[in-house]
Order: C-alpha cells, then sequence, then structure tokens
C-alpha cells in the first residue's frame, strides 16, 4: 500500500497566520505534539527571518525528534547558511516562478532563476542536508517552465520538490492535471502545498495525491496565510479512510493536537469543523441518536469512529430523560453511581432542561465524576474563610484570600488580568506550584443579570492525575473559586490515600 508523507507546516506557514506569534515554548510544545502524532517533517519556521526565528528553529532541531526538521531559505546563500547553521535535516528553498512574481519581485531572467536554484541545491546537498526546492505560485506558472526548473533541480540532486498553489487558486481538476504531468516527467518524489483561499486546500491536496504526489503539506487546523492551509486532520483521514492509502500519523492524537493548536493559537475552531471539531460526532434529532445508539454506521460517516481520532460521540440528553436512560448512560461510560446520586443526577437534568440548557450526554457524566467526588466538609484539605476580590477600570484585578490548608492558616493575593484570573491564581498559591488549571469553563444558565453561573475546571496535579470539580452560584468568581477549590480538595484527598 502506498504511504504518502506528512509534512507539517503549523510552525511556519502557520504562524504566518495574521495575528499569531508563537513564543519558544509554544512552538516546543506543538513541535514535540507533532512527533508524537508521528509527521515526517516539521517545518520549524525560516532561521534567515530574525535571530529569534533562528535559535527556535536550532532548539527543534536538536530535541532529538523522530520527525525530520526543515528550515524555509529563499534560494539566497546568506539564507541557506542560516538554516544550515539551525542543524535542521532539511533545507526547503523557494523562488517565484510565475510570470507575475518574476516581473515584480524576483526581477531576474528565467535562465538566471533555473542557474540559481541549480547552485543552490548543489550547495546544500554538499553539506550532506536534504534538500526541498519548491516553485513559488506554481499553479500560475506555465507547465513548461515548471518542467524544465524542476528536471534542473532534480539533475542537481534535490531530495523532493514541491509544487505550490501559494495563492489558492487551483482547482480539484487542475491540481490532478498538473501533478499526473509532473509525475510522468520527473523521478523525484513530489509534495504539494495548499492554500484555502476558495475553500479547496484539502480537496486540491486529495487531487494531488490521486495523481500520484508522494507528500502533502498540511497546517493542525489549517491555519495559515490568509485563509489558511490544508487541514492536517482533514487530509489525513481522507487518505487515509477514504482512499485507503497509509500515513504514519497515529490519528488517535488527532483531536488532542487540535486543541493544543487551538488553545496556544488563540484561533477557537467552529464547533462543526470536521474531524475534531465540538460537533463532528454529536447527535441531537431523535432519529439520529436512536440510530447511532443502535449503529453509529446509520447516522455516521462510519468509515471513522470517534475514537479512531481520539474523539468522543455525544448525544444531547433532554430534559425527559429518564432514570433508565441516565443510569444506562452512565453505565456504558463505566460510571456506576448510589441510587441517590442517580436521582440528584436526574433532577439536575430535568433542571437545566427547564432553563433552556443543552445537556449532552458529557455533561451527564461530568455531572456524576463531580458529584462522586465531591469531598465532605471534614476531609477537606482546603477551605477558604475570607475572599475578597477587587476589580474596577482604575485598578489591577486582585484577590485576598484566607484559608485553611491542611489545618495551617493561610493568607495569599494575585492579581490577574481580570478578577476571575486572579482569583485562580491566589489559589493556585495557595496550593502550592504543583497544580495547575488545564481547562475553564463557564455557563451562565438563563436569562438575566442575576442567572446562575456554572463553572467547571479541570485540575491536573504533577503527577498528571486530572480532576473536573464544579462550582455554581449567581457569583461568577466565587463559583470559579468554589471550583477549583473542590477539585483541588479532590486532589489532596486523593493524594493521601
Ligand atoms: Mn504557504
Amino acid at each position: 500500500m502506498r504511504n504518502v508523507k506528512i509534512f507539517d507546516t503549523t510552525l511556519r506557514d502557520g504562524e504566518q497566520t495574521p495575528g499569531i506569534s508563537f513564543p519558544l515554548s509554544y512552538k516546543i510544545q506543538i513541535a514535540r505534539q507533532l512527533d508524537k502524532l508521528g509527521v515526517d517533517v516539521i517545518e520549524a519556521g525560516f532561521p534567515a527571518a530574525t535571530q529569534g526565528e533562528f535559535e527556535s528553529v536550532k532548539e527543534i532541531a536538536n530535541l532529538g525528534l523522530s520527525a525530520a526538521v526543515c528550515g524555509l531559505a529563499r534560494v539566497v546563500r546568506e539564507d541557506i547558511d542560516r538554516a544550515i547553521q539551525a542543524d535542521v535535516d532539511m533545507v526547503h528553498i523557494f523562488i517565484s516562478t510565475s510570470r507575475i512574481q518574476i516581473e515584480h519581485t524576483v526581477k531576474k531572467s528565467r535562465e538566471k532563476i533555473v542557474e540559481d536554484a541549480v547552485r543552490e541545491v548543489e550547495y546544500i546537498k554538499s553539506h550532506g542536508v536534504e534538500c526541498m526546492f519548491s516553485a513559488m505560485d506554481a499553479t500560475r506558472t506555465e507547465i513548461d517552465y515548471l518542467k524544465t526548473i524542476y528536471r534542473a533541480v532534480e539533475e542537481a540532486g534535490v531530495d523532493i520538490i514541491n509544487v505550490p498553489d501559494t495563492v489558492g487558486v487551483a482547482t480539484p481538476f487542475q491540481m490532478y492535471d498538473l501533478i499526473s504531468k509532473l509525475r510522468e516527467y520527473l523521478r523525484v518524489p513530489i509534495d504539494v502545498h495548499c492554500h484555502n483561499d476558495f475553500g479547496l486546500a484539502v480537496a486540491n491536496t486529495y487531487a494531488a495525491v490521486k495523481a500520484g504526489a508522494d507528500e502533502v503539506q498540511v497546517t493542525v487546523n489549517g491555519i495559515g496565510e490568509r485563509a489558511g492551509n490544508a487541514s492536517l486532520a482533514e487530509v489525513v483521514m481522507l487518505i487515509s479512510a477514504v482512499e485507503g492509502l497509509k500515513t504514519n500519523i497515529r490519528t488517535e492524537y488527532l483531536v488532542e493536537t487540535a486543541r493544543l493548536v487551538e488553545r496556544l493559537s488563540g484561533i477557537k475552531l467552529p464547533p462543526n469543523t470536521p474531524i475534531v471539531g465540538e460537533n463532528a460526532f454529536s447527535h441531537e434529532s431523535g432519529i439520529h441518536a436512536h440510530g447511532v445508539l443502535s449503529n453509529a454506521k446509520t447516522f455516521e460517516p462510519g468509515l471513522i469512529t470517534p475514537e479512531m481520532v481520539g474523539h468522543r460521540r455525544r448525544i444531547v440528553v433532554g430534559k425527559h430523560a429518564g432514570r433508565h436512560q441516565i443510569k444506562k448512560l452512565l453505565e456504558d461510560a463505566g460510571c456506576f453511581v448510589s441510587e441517590d446520586i442517580l436521582a440528584k443526577i436526574v433532577e439536575k437534568v430535568k433542571d437545566l432542561g427547564d432553563r433552556g440548557k443543552k445537556v449532552t450526554d458529557l455533561d451527564v457524566i461530568t455531572l456524576a465524576e463531580v458529584m462522586m467526588g465531591e469531598v465532605s466538609r471534614e476531609e477537606r484539605a482546603i477551605t477558604i474563610d475570607e475572599a475578597t476580590i477587587l476589580t474596577g477600570n482604575r485598578i489591577t484585578p486582585t484577590a485576598i484570600l484566607n484559608a485553611e490548608v491542611e489545618g495551617e492558616k493561610k493568607v495569599t493575593s494575585a492579581i490577574g488580568v481580570g478578577p476571575v484570573d486572579a482569583a485562580l491564581r491566589a489559589v493556585a498559591q495557595l496550593v502550592g506550584k504543583s497544580i495547575k488549571i488545564t481547562e475553564f469553563r463557564m455557563d451562565a444558565i438563563t436569562g438575566g443579570s442575576d442567572a446562575l453561573a456554572e463553572v467547571y475546571v479541570t485540575v491536573e496535579d504533577d503527577e498528571g492525575r486530572k480532576f473536573t470539580a464544579r462550582g455554581a452560584g449567581p457569583d461568577i468568581v466565587m463559583a470559579s473559586v468554589d471550583a477549583v477549590i473542590n477539585a483541588v480538595n479532590y486532589l489532596m484527598k486523593m493524594r493521601a490515600r
């Protein structure tokens, strides 16, 4: 079976998303996650761009990852030297080949462009480093000139050529035709890089693979210049689950990877995003939900399951859901609750339903976990005696907490970007540095300014144990503090055992 290689450019093209700049620590986290996911190549950046970029590429190149690390460079000797100095496994060089870009930006003859490309490919290869060559704006370049330059670099020893649809104007039919012609003409492996200006990045990448492309360039969540690049998750599942080709991706980490990049980039995924979106495997209507519960293939594509991509199926639980249905739902999730907790959950689901809130099966499971994990007053390691939280337009949000921590009186204070942030930081100080808040979600249940706020937080300790807890009340700051304190008490109780 054909194996299609995955070249990830989240850290290079993805970072060129308007408004994104990843600090080094984020880049390292993303690189490690991509390596765990199993991408073949990580394009870590453009080393000649800035000193910071050079250092981050070098750091990633020296992490000892299984993936090859690639650095981008123009067909310019200084750029290439910087990339080589950054210890990359591969240098990806590019030069414009389309009429419009040659006239307005490159301003060299076509012969000179070929000559420069050949010379620099030979230079890179003489350093024992792999080389990828891109004819920038390839999809707007005359095919004869493309063949000439790709053949020339092939003869110079390039390892792989890339065919970028730099401005996202190709259609799947054109892409299929172009890659077919190049595949027939060249021996060197072919890679493609597609942009999403017309929503066709994934379709064009797929067409290129059908025409014989050996490798594809993608980004996590499709982030990138303008409308972005082809989405890693969509391309991988399309060519593996639908087309039946092989990739080296461990698909069970797709959702985890998407969430990490969503969080670090600040670019929220719409819930209807394919494969990794919140709703990708959610069902609400009675007919669909019933069908899916008896056989998932009835109302899902069937070629992929939520488990394959690290997702979970969600069924919206109506307020008419009975005790038996909720009990069964919990037991299917491996959650066995006592009768009185079950009664409380049923009551809560009805109450939320009456307030107009949609409750999913995962909400029910969270409720059960929260209720089972509630720590009795006597067992609590931390209790808050007094909380003062200040905010306003002329003061820095500040939280001061008086608390009892394992029998000892403590006072802490912290500032934050807002009152909730300040309060959570103060709680974290009470507990010590070893506890971090990994997820925070707040829902307002119904109505006006007296609406009940419900907060769910997930807290992780230094041993990787996670616990989700809930806090609720009309005061959003205190509901947040309660949720964290509940989670921390539960973790400390587990640790004491
Ligand atoms: Mn690009």
